[in-house]
Parts: C-alpha cells; sequence; structure tokens
C-alpha cells in the first residue's frame, strides 16, 4: 500500500473521530485520522464534563466495547459522582469533571501510540467516489488519500457560523475555522442536510468568584472509576460549587431579548431542548424565579471556570451584566463570552443501521453530523461506525445493537428510524428496557463483542467473565442459605415482628430495608467485589421487575426477529398508507421492529406489510422453472 493509500479515513479527531479511527486501527484497518488542527484533538467544545444520567451508561457502554472514553475520564477525571444514587439503579448515572487538557492530551496519545494510525493536520474539501462507492478525500492543500471506507466526524464545523450579539462569522467553534466546503460536497452527493445549533456559557477567572456563602459540591468518597478496567482510582478531587440566577438576571435577559440571535431571527437553527440557552430558559419559563447554576473548573492548571447553566449568545456586554446580578459572581472577571453555532448536519434516517449511508458505499458518518449532541454521544456513534467500516473492509456481516442490548443501540435505532428534527441527546427515558440496560451490568451486556473485535484485552475479558460466575455462585449460596426467624430478629434491629420460619438471604434481600452488607452478619458464603454485591443486590431486589421486561422483550423480540430484504421495498405495497409506504421507502427498515417505529406508519399499515412479507416469501421460495 503507498503512504497516501489507507483501508480507513477518518474525518475529524473529535470525540466521534478518536473513537473512530482508534477501532477501525485497532481491527487491522490501515487508518489516516485527518483534523483541522492537531491541537485540538478530542476537544472538549463546551462543558469539561464526560457523563451523566444516560450519557454515563453510554460511556460504560463505550468502554465495555473496548472504546477510550471511559479510560480517558478515570485517567483525567478530577472530580466524580454517581447521579442519582439515592433512586432506582435504571437511572444512576456517573459524571465526572475532566481537567480539559489533560483529557486531550491522553486521548492524542492513545491514538496516537496505535501503530497503523496515522493522525495528521488538514481540511477535507471533497469526497472522491468510484461509480457507487467512496474511493477517497481531497485536502484544501490539495493533497489526496485514497481509502476503501471514510467516516466524517466533522462535530459543529460543517458549515458553522457562531453567533455573539448581532455579531455572526464562520467557525465550528471560538477561535476556529469553519468547514464549508465538505459540507457543499455533501449536498453535491445528493444528502439532505438540516440546521441545528447549539451554544456555550461564559468562562470567568476564579479569582474573581467571592465563594463566601456559595454551596459547596464535593465529589463522591470513595471516587466509582467509570472504566471496566481501572482497577483503582486514586485521585485528588476538586469542588465544584453551585449558585442561582436572581430576578436581577431574569431582568437583565428579559430587556435585552431582542438583542439575542435567537429572538431577533438572525439563527434559524435548531437547538437542544434540554441544554436550553438561559435565553430560553426565562422565555419558556417565566414563573421560574431562579435557574441553577454550577462552577465548575476548567483543569487543574487553569484558573478558568465554567459557568454551567449560562448558556448564551447575549452581546457580551450584557454577559457581564448577567454575571453580575449572580451571587458570588458579582465581580466576574470573564474570560470568554458564551456564543451560539449554527451548524449541517446529515438528516440520519439517509443511514443504514450501522451508519452507513444508503446512498454511498463504504461512507459512514458519525457524531454531532447526525444530529445528535454530547461527547458521549459521539463517542459512542465513532466507535461503532470504526467498527462497521472494519467489518465492511473484511466483508464481515454488519454490527447493529439491539435497543434491549444498549443505549448505543436504542440511540443509532432512534436516528435512523425516526430521524430527527432537533439535537438528540440520550436520556435513560428512550429506553423501553432501562431495567435492563443498568449502569451495572454493561459488562454483560457487551464486553463479549469488545473480546470478539479484539477491543478488550483476553486477561480483561476472564476477569469479568470470572466475576459473573461468582455472582452466580452467590445467588445460589442466598437462595439456599436459611436463617431462623429468632437469628434475624437478635440480628437486625427493628425485625422483631418476623413471623416464626426460616428466611433465605435472597428473601431478606427483598426487604427494603435490607442491603447486601446488612447480610454480612448472617453470611459465610463467598464474597464479592463491591461492584459485583452491587449488581447482585439489583438482580435480586428488582427481579419481578426485570422478569416483566424481559417478558415484554421476548414478545417484541419476535418481531424484530423478521427481517426485511433491502429488495423488497422496490415492491408494489399496496393496502399500506400513502404516508406509511412513502416512509418506509425513505427508511428502508431493516426488520418489522424496525419499521413499527418508523414514524408515520401505523399499527394497520404493519399488519399489511407482514401479509407482503410473508408473499414475498412464499415467491422467493418457489423453485425457479427450467435451468440445467
Ligand atoms: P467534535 O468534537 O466537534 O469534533 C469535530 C472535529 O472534526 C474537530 O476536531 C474538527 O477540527 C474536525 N473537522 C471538522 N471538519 C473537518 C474537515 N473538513 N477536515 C478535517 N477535520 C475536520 N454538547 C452537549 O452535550 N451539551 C452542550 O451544551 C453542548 N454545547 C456546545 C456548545 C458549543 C459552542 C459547541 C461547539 C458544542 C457544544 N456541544 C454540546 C456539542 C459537543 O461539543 C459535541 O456534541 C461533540 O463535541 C461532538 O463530537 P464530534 O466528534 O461529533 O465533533
Amino acid at each position: 500500500m503507498k503512504r497516501s493509500e489507507y483501508d480507513v479515513v477518518v474525518i475529524g479527531a473529535g470525540h466521534a473521530g478518536c473513537e473512530a479511527a482508534a477501532a477501525a486501527a485497532r481491527m487491522g484497518m490501515r487508518t489516516l485520522l485527518l483534523n483541522l488542527n492537531l491541537d485540538t484533538v478530542a476537544q472538549m467544545s463546551c462543558n469539561p464534563a464526560i457523563g451523566g444520567v444516560g450519557k454515563g451508561q453510554m460511556v460504560r457502554e463505550i468502554d465495555a466495547l473496548g472504546g477510550l472514553m471511559g479510560r480517558a475520564i478515570d485517567a483525567t477525571g478530577i472530580q466524580f459522582r454517581m447521579l442519582n444514587r439515592s433512586k432506582g439503579p435504571a437511572v444512576q448515572s456517573p459524571r465526572a469533571q475532566a481537567d480539559k487538557k489533560a483529557y486531550q492530551t491522553w486521548v492524542r496519545r492513545a491514538v496516537e501510540s496505535i501503530p497503523n494510525l496515522d493522525l495528521r493536520q488538514g481540511q477535507v474539501v471533497s469526497i472522491d467516489l468510484e461509480g457507487d462507492a467512496v474511493r477517497g478525500v481531497v485536502l484544501q492543500s490539495g493533497q489526496s488519500y485514497a481509502c476503501r471506507a471514510l467516516i466524517i466526524t466533522p462535530g459543529t464545523f460543517l458549515n458553522g457560523q457562531i453567533h455573539l450579539g448581532t455579531a455572526q462569522y464562520p467557525g465550528g467553534r471560538s477561535g476556529e475555522v469553519s468547514a464549508p466546503k465538505l459540507s457543499e460536497s455533501l449536498t453535491g452527493l445528493g444528502f439532505r442536510l438540516g440546521r441545528m445549533k447549539t451554544g456555550t456559557p461564559p468562562r470567568i477567572h476564579r479569582r474573581s468568584i467571592n465563594f463566601d456563602g456559595l454551596e459547596l459540591q464535593p465529589g463522591d468518597s470513595p471516587p466509582e472509576p467509570f472504566s471496566h478496567f481501572t482497577r483503582s482510582l486514586d485521585v485528588d478531587q476538586v469542588p465544584c460549587w453551585l449558585t442561582r440566577t436572581t430576578e436581577a438576571t431574569h431582568a437583565v435577559i428579559a430587556s435585552n431579548l431582542h438583542r439575542s440571535p435567537l429572538y431577533s431571527g438572525q439563527i434559524t437553527g435548531v437547538g437542544p431542548r434540554y441544554c436550553p440557552s438561559i435565553e430560553d430558559k426565562i422565555k419558556k419559563f417565566p414563573d421560574r424565579d431562579s435557574h441553577l447554576i454550577f462552577i465548575e473548573p476548567e483543569g487543574r492548571d487553569t484558573d478558568e471556570m465554567y459557568i454551567n447553566g449560562l448558556s448564551t449568545s447575549l452581546p457580551e456586554e450584557v454577559q457581564g451584566e448577567i454575571l453580575a446580578t449572580i451571587p458570588g459572581l458579582e465581580e466576574a472577571e470573564m474570560l470568554r463570552p458564551g456564543y451560539a453555532v449554527e451548524y449541517d448536519f446529515v438528516h440520519p434516517d439517509q443511514l443504514r443501521p450501522n451508519l452507513e449511508t444508503k446512498r454511498i458505499r463504504g461512507l459512514f458518518l458519525a457524531g454531532q453530523i447526525n444530529g445528535t449532541t454530547g461527547y458521549e454521544e459521539a463517542a459512542s456513534q465513532g466507535l461503532m461506525a470504526g467498527i462497521n467500516a472494519a467489518l465492511s473492509l473484511r466483508g464481515e456481516p454488519p454490527f447493529v445493537l439491539n435497543r434491549w442490548e444498549a443505549y448505543v443501540g436504542v440511540m443509532i435505532d432512534d436516528l435512523v428510524t425516526r430521524g430527527t428534527e432537533e439535537p438528540y441527546r440520550m436520556f435513560t427515558s428512550q429506553s423501553e428496557y432501562r431495567l435492563l440496560l443498568r449502569n451495572d451490568n454493561v459488562d454483560e451486556r457487551l464486553m463479549a463483542y469488545g473480546a470478539r473485535f479484539g477491543l478488550v484485552s483476553p486477561e480483561d475479558h476472564a476477569h469479568w467473565t470470572a466475576g459473573r460466575r461468582r455472582i452466580a455462585e452467590a445467588r445460589e449460596h442466598y437462595r439456599r442459605t436459611t436463617v431462623s426467624a429468632a437469628t434475624v430478629s437478635r440480628t437486625i434491629p427493628g425485625a422483631e415482628g418476623t413471623a416464626d420460619r426460616g428466611y433465605t438471604l435472597e428473601e431478606l434481600l427483598r426487604r427494603p430495608e435490607l442491603g447486601i452488607a446488612d447480610l454480612e452478619a448472617f453470611d459465610t458464603g463467598p464474597s464479592l467485589a463491591s461492584e459485583f454485591a452491587f449488581r447482585l443486590e439489583v438482580e435480586i431486589k428488582y427481579e419481578g421487575y426485570i422478569r416483566r421486561e424481559l417478558e415484554a422483550l421476548e414478545k417484541r423480540k419476535q418481531l424484530e426477529a423478521k427481517s426485511i430484504p433491502d429488495s423488497f421495498w422496490h415492491r408494489d405495497l399496496n393496502g399500506i398508507s400513502n404516508e406509511g409506504q412513502e416512509s418506509l421507502r425513505r427508511v428502508r427498515p431493516v426488520t418489522v421492529g424496525q419499521a413499527s417505529r418508523v414514524r408515520g406508519v401505523s399499527p394497520a399499515d404493519v399488519g399489511v406489510l407482514l401479509v407482503h412479507l410473508e408473499a414475498n416469501r412464499r415467491v422467493a421460495s418457489q423453485p425457479s422453472q427450467g435451468g440445467a
């Protein structure tokens, strides 16, 4: 292979691109990773944090599949917290503050150290095709690279336009260029593009904050790692602080709304519903007299502080006025103003479930370009695109995760089946199988795949497989071991009313007031590491709910198992509503389950679809006449 020839080229070394390139290269593909600027590899465009509700689960999933993000944040996190610890296991999610620069350095090092992965600076301006297959890319400098698969992950840079008050200028992020040519190239290839927007808050100097009276938010003690492969986390954690907007804040914003590009008509792209700007919050929730603001450090070696909750594109001087109305920030010294960025995205219903475009063979898209928002959403798509690019070049079947296997599966299914008109962000509520997609059982759901693709080492996989065996043994012991009512009453304060019979440890653990640690008083059974003990406790306590989800899943699986060949969509679909036909032909779902989730397809349409599929199957299985 010549120096300028690659199996896989990845455009963009952000969160999606780094995962994509690392996976493809580690699966044996000679890979090139291109970025506009090598100093911005894996940069966090917005908040210096990884994880959160739904997102934290995705990081664990990336990690179990052998991706980078979990290990990167463990190595560079400065504060770790488990969110929703007091709530049910389905919604407990890890989140960590990152040292932003250290995070970038860690990921860049990881990428650079992969043997058949080359990292280069350059802006891709066009895509070369041969027939309907991708053949390579051309850079602004005129340099070209040939490839057999291309993964595009340009984030907010695709025709990015920055807005700050009435000022607007091209840029993918503050201080960086935009990539309009790549957008033109995609439109030229026939893709439908849309426009979205996102925004970021101002950053201020630590010395200008009055911390007196602000609520301190420390990390968990002890901190829990994200990665399955981090054996221990020895970290000197830093605190964050909480404050609130005031009536004066809201008055400043209300009187300047006409100067916000969001409300002056300057911005037309749709913004993230769940990460709204402060202008949006004031406008949409006029009855709320205060909103929470978190003050988060950007790293250990900087005094820059991120003002989480104050995303805005109001003019710079108005941002100063807003800060001055917030307790603790009265004297705030603004280092960077907040701003909004509008960018192009590709409607994701033009993708197959393996993230390859339907239009062009060998062309994969991942990250913000598919209409999502967030580092975790981007990274998980990048990983899936990297794995799938490698599989397709090896001639192997695509790797598609089901909705009941992973949040990553839920997200990709939502995107390719239903498309999205607003920035898509992962929440646990997007899944119909939340109790199956818990944070504590990710290894069981996904690690075997990571091991199969060579992205998780056999030793790491063996460690977790052994852990699962120990859970099963402990479960059996809990089922078999009985304690008398007298022992229960003597050992557990408040359990005096226990009826006079024997109790299995499993029964006792089902009691809401008891946890696995309480049972140690009776038990001489196998000891479990804390991560496995927690899973056993969840499995026993929530057994009934988990069983119900599994039963619903069994019914669902029958529809998901009915596959639809791509050639089927050329057939006459008589009897299916016009809207249903149009939507189905556009999305071309690969299973009946997926078809049932397409927007505009009714349950009646699915019934007729099943009849057509049966007819199609009968025709296909008839022996052909004549021949030798
Ligand atoms: P990015 O991380 O943006 O990486 C894209 C990479 O592609 C860049 O490194 C760039 O140099 C490179 N690139 C682009 N075009 C080319 C080209 N033609 N040739 C070569 N390289 C190219 N997410 C949230 O969850 N919540 C938020 O509140 C939030 N606010 C945001 C505010 C702002 C102002 C911005 C910019 C982003 C915000 N995000 C937010 C989004 C978050 O940053 C992205 O979702 C995430 O970074 C997307 O990852 P990605 O890998 O798709 O793209």
